[in-house]
């Protein structure tokens, strides 16, 4: 017969192992929402947080920095969205580079890198997502999350069998009712999602938001791959920057906005 203390000794070396490897694993999770540091141009004027234009989305994840740049000179304001879809790391990218570079010498440039900021605290491992990428830097490796496409379940949970969009009532897969680009204009008593869509909503309305950026990437197969997107109202000036994009040799193509796909920001903030 074995000794039983032996066998005691061999359980709580077996419990601290297991502790051990549940400290790294849950220090490593919990890292995901954390957000890394951007250091603003020298035109930064101010920094806001969403929350300051809809108190709905106050100490949740929703809530995330507005960096405001402001030049010289009046002129117009321009809202520029990275992160609406933080799988899609070309648009949340561009606006850090946009924090970090820009300068503005007429007008405002309003600047949220990460639009959906809940869905930067989950990953899409099922499609062979990387947690994080690292780019070199002259100061050193820097390193970048990889969110998901849809607002994490933690923070809107269960979703319905039909996502039933407000206020057009269009249907869609339920799965899309956390998915920030089928939520605006979004509504102050409605789903995380719609309230997040919302402040973003309101604060094109409270800072006279003359143009709208929302930044993407698309798959392959999609028509909409290297093409600007552009509500009726803003289709003269999308034409004129896609001549300023094949000057410099980047074909672009242009797309007009579906009137009858509602819930995307060129639909919803061109209508608002
Ligand atoms: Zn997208």
């Amino acid at each position: 017969m074995r000794n039983p203390s032996s066998h005691n000794i061999r359980g709580i070396v077996f419990l601290l192992v297991i502790a051990a490897l549940c400290a790294i694993a849950s220090r490593e999770f919990l890292s995901a929402r954390k957000d890394e540091p951007l250091y603003p141009s020298s035109t930064l004027k101010t920094t806001k947080r969403l929350s300051d234009y809809f108190a709905g989305i106050r100490n949740t994840r929703a809530d995330t920095p507005v960096y405001i740049f402001e030049g010289r000179e009046p002129g117009g304001t321009m809202l520029v969205l990275g992160g609406t879809h933080p799988n899609e790391v070309a648009g949340f990218l561009t606006t850090y580079l946009l924090v970090e570079n820009v300068s503005v010498s007429r007008g405002r440039l309003l600047v949220i890198p990460r639009a959906n900021h809940s869905a930067f605290t989950t990953t899409e491992p099922g499609e062979a997502q990387p947690a994080q990428f690292e780019i070199k830097t002259a100061g050193g490796m820097r390193a970048f999350r990889c969110g998901g496409r849809f607002t994490n379940p933690l923070d809107q949970w269960p979703d319905p069998e039909v996502y039933l969009h407000f206020p057009s009532g269009q249907q869609l897969s339920g799965a899309e009712t956390r998915n920030m680009n089928r939520a605006y204009p979004g509504r102050a008593s409605g789903d995380f999602t719609e309230r997040a869509a919302n402040a973003i909503t309101a604060l094109v309305r409270a800072e006279k938001v003359d143009l709208v950026i929302d930044l993407h990437e698309s798959s392959p197969e999609y028509p909409v791959i290297n093409a600007i997107v552009a509500h009726e109202r803003a289709m003269d000036m999308a034409a004129l920057a896609n001549l300023s994009l094949q000057s410099e040799g980047l074909n672009f193509a242009l797309e007009p906005s579906p009137q009858n796909f509602h819930g995307l920001t060129h639909r919803e903030l061109g209508d608002a």
